[in-house]
């Protein structure tokens, strides 16, 4: 796995990390098959993960030009993981 420095803040509580509380994700690329990879941003602390699903898919690793859909897959995955966890109270 490519490990990059790339770190993010999150500004809005609901947007931390679920497991920890960490306001700092960091952001990841690896390759997945011959021609592409994926980005994403996880937990900086535990490693959570929203998910391969959220993960941004690219031609070269990690793209700074798609960063902000990498922190918008973030944030789509933790809004699905609350809406389950709604789910599974009612
Ligand atoms: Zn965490």
């Amino acid at each position: 796995m490519n490990e990059r420095k790339m770190k993010a803040r999150m500004k809005h509580e609901k947007h931390y990390c679920p497991e920890c509380h960490c306001d700092i994700l960091a952001g990841k690329s690896r390759q997945v098959s011959v021609d592409s990879c994926e980005m994403w941003f996880e937990c900086s602390r535990c490693g959570y993960d929203v998910g391969e699903e959220h993960h941004v898919e690219t031609i070269w690793g990690w793209q700074d030009e798609y960063r902000i859909f990498a922190i918008q897959c973030w944030i789509e995955g933790l809004e699905e993981r609350m809406a389950e966890l709604e789910r599974k109270v009612k």
